[in-house]
């Protein structure tokens, strides 16, 4: 039977006998490279048809063993999620709206047929991860411990059906500033060949297939000297949607700000719905709408829209400086940082570091 309100104490903690040596562990804090160095350990809760969710624990770090048969590897049935623990100048660690988190791993573990892990489950194991671990939370400025909660139905058989098992597990990994040497605005590639989702697909959902589905386009873009692809609907090539990693806001002359409404087919962004609440809070006038390229290129042509950002949990908000694709070429803000951009960012990093008063009682201590 599964627990009623499991708290992280309920999790066997089998203590790694090989940790990395501190001074090790000291090197890879002072210049993290982002998910290259993981913690000691990781936690993990079982799931199977008969026993429900049971054997929560802690364990070292470590390979998986999968049987060739286990069903994620044939049919992809796997979800995922990713939050941040960040120090606090005290020394106190805290994670940011992990019950954000935990909500949409529910949703994507419902539309991915995988067993909905509870939200205490979901929080307890992050706290019992960074409490073994507590000593790789970095201190550096903009530094962070990213944690990675993901499942994948770990069933032997290859019947296309939902999994009757699933394995839960968070890993950890000590990330750097997003941007060495200050921020800085990136080049967009509108795709307007390849979509990474369409209407009743997984869009909404943080499934491993959707970021297959985004990796070539991605590359392509690369090749071509820009960072990141900006996808637009499947059904009428005509809207904006997101990135392959983050949601995208416009931001107007008038101080308007436009972001996609989540339709379903775009990824329903932590950092987004945080965003939305303080430019809400700043006095913005702030819509959730369609925006179509079409409205984008004029908007910048005619200069009544000053900026355009991305954001996301790895590099908070990111400006963008250049938007193009095989009919256009346009900057955005001049190629810097516009000041609604900077000002939120800015906004939410303090509140995520403890340098502000969280007054939506956005942070979880742990
Ligand atoms: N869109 C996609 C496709 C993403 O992978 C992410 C990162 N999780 C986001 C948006 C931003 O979401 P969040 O702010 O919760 O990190």
């Amino acid at each position: 039977t599964v627990a009623s309100s499991p708290s992280a104490d309920l999790f066997e903690v089998h203590a790694s006998t090989t940790p990395v040596p501190d001074d090790e562990r000291a090197q890879h804090l002072a210049a993290p490279r982002f998910g290259t160095v993981f913690t000691d350990h990781m936690s993990r809760i079982s799931f199977s048809q008969e026993r429900g969710w049971h054997s929560r624990r802690v364990e070292p770090y470590g390979p998986l063993q999968l049987a060739p048969a286990t069903s994620v590897l044939h049919y992809g049935q796997e979800i995922f999620e990713g939050l941040k623990a960040y120090r606090h100048a005290d020394g106190s660690v805290w994670t940011f709206r992990p019950q954000a988190n935990a909500a949409r791993f529910a949703r994507s573990a419902h539309r991915l047929a995988l067993p909905e892990l509870p939200e205490e489950d979901f929080l307890a194991s992050i706290e019992a991860l960074v409490r073994a671990d507590a000593a790789w939370v970095p201190t550096g400025e903009e530094t962070s411990l990213y944690l990675r909660p993901f499942m994948y139905a770990s069933e032997s058989f290859l019947g296309v059906r939902p999994s009757l098992e699933a394995e839960y597990l968070v890993i950890a990994s000590p990330v750097g500033p997003y941007f060495s040497g200050g921020v800085r605005p990136v080049a967009i590639w509108v795709d307007q060949e390849f979509h990474r989702a369409g209407a009743g697909g997984t869009g909404a959902a943080k499934c491993g297939g959707n970021y297959a589905a985004s990796l070539l386009p991605q590359q392509r873009a690369y090749d071509k000297g820009f960072e990141q692809v900006c996808f637009l609907d499947a059904s009428t090539n005509t809207y904006l949607e997101e990135l392959g990693g983050m949601n995208i806001f416009v931001v107007h002359a008038d101080g308007s700000v436009v972001t996609p409404p989540v339709s379903g087919s775009i990824l329903e962004g932590v950092t987004r719905s945080s965003i939305l609440q303080l430019l809400t809070d700043a006095g913005h006038e702030v819509s959730q709408r369609q925006v179509t390229l079409a409205e984008l290129r004029a908007g910048l042509a005619d200069a009544s829209i000053t900026e355009v950002f991305a954001c996301g949990t790895a590099a908070v908000i990111t400006p963008i400086g250049r938007l193009a694709s095989d009919d256009f070429d346009l900057t955005v803000a001049d190629g810097a940082a516009g000041p609604v951009t900077t000002r939120t960012r800015a906004e939410l990093t303090d509140i995520q570091y403890g340098r502000a008063t969280d007054r939506h009682g956005w942070l979880h201590r742990l």
